[in-house]
């Protein structure tokens, strides 16, 4: 399958007076064509950093520190402001969590989805008109003849992030990055913004990466689901592989607390996230890991690729021996 995004050795850090935030750091990974590729972990870990890194949306203080971000081939991080306007919102385009963030309160809501093509294609944005009902048709936004003269406050939520999914799918970009897309709409809403994704995929054969805190969300929607830790890639597997047999302690404990959520009861990974100025030492999730040993202190995993999964864990390496102490 053909590769759409390698992300190398990214390492994005914010200086802060307290110290500096290694926010991610080293991550790795591929998305190919077509495929929804997930990240999840919990707020903190630097999956929304990452997500608006790809882009090269990140404000100071973040900046990124080294890595590459290679899009179809092309290295994000080279490009001059030009290109990059030529790729945002054309080839790669982005969805968020709060569409009333996105969208103008005082202006109809056809006309601010057709301003995205009068931005890359010219002419004034009312010749777009009719681009935008078949937009809104794809999205199923009912009546969509109408709702493009509809301001946002006449909107539902979902129906408002239907309207940024629409913004995002007009140039029928190849990647599409959804950061917690359906965390501020309610269950049944979710599930059907969550359906239209995946139509969306199919329809425009678009890749889409889906970043969410929710892993439940990932395990239903996505191909691959890569798990991060505090800055780190700890774990990435086909989304099936990770629900049968998770591998990264990390991800057994995330799993652990969407079974006992199933049953209705609370379990929570003890522990906080740690700091990202101080990190704890060797691997990262030591302090809350169930299986940690002395050298889990000391001696930071590598990545290890076991058939085609892969995982930042000692236990997996050839140097550890089960049944030792250190
Ligand atoms: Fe746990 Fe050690 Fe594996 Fe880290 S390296 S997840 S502390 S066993």
């Amino acid at each position: 399958m053909e590769k759409i995004l390698e992300v190398q050795d990214l390492r994005v850090y914010y200086d802060l007076p307290q110290g500096t935030v290694k926010a991610v750091d080293g991550v790795s990974f591929e998305v190919y064509d077509g495929e929804i590729f997930g990240i999840a972990g919990e707020s903190g870990s630097g999956k929304s950093t990452l997500a608006l890194a790809i882009p090269r949306l990140l404000r100071p203080p973040a900046k990124i520190v080294s890595g590459k971000i290679l899009f179809m081939g092309r290295d994000l991080l080279t490009l001059d402001d030009k290109d990059l306007r030529k790729i945002r919102g054309r080839e790669i385009s982005m969805i968020f969590q709060d569409p009333n963030t996105y969208l103008n309160p005082v202006y109809f809501t056809g006309y601010q989805v057709a301003e995205v093509y009068e931005a890359h294609r010219g002419g004034a944005f009312k010749k777009y008109l009719g681009e935008v009902v078949k937009l809104f048709k794809t999205v199923k936004i009912a009546d969509p003849e109408r709702r493009v003269f509809t301001y946002p406050h006449q909107m539902s939520g979902g129906m408002k992030q239907r309207v940024l999914i629409s913004m995002a799918i007009a140039e029928r970009p190849r990647l599409i990055i959804a950061d917690e897309p359906t965390s501020a709409l309610d269950v049944t809403i979710q599930a059907e913004i969550m359906d239209l994704l995946n139509e969306i995929k199919k329809e425009i054969r678009t890749s889409i990466i889906f970043i969410t805190h929710d892993l439940s969300l990932l395990l239903e929607i996505a191909d691959r689901i890569m798990i991060m830790y505090a800055g780190k890639v700890v774990e990435i597997g086909r989304a099936d592989e990770i629900a049968k047999d998770p591998m990264h302690p990390y991800t057994k404990a995330l799993l652990a607390t969407l079974r006992y959520e199933r049953k209705k009861r609370l379990y929570t990974i003890p522990g906080s996230l740690p700091s990202l100025i101080k990190p704890p030492s060797g691997c990262r999730f030591h302090p809350r890991c169930l299986f940690a040993k002395d050298v889990c202190r000391e001696k930071e995993p590598q990545i290890l690729n076991i058939n085609g999964r892969k995982v930042s864990c000692i236990l997996y390496g050839d140097e550890y021996e089960p049944g030792s102490q250190s």
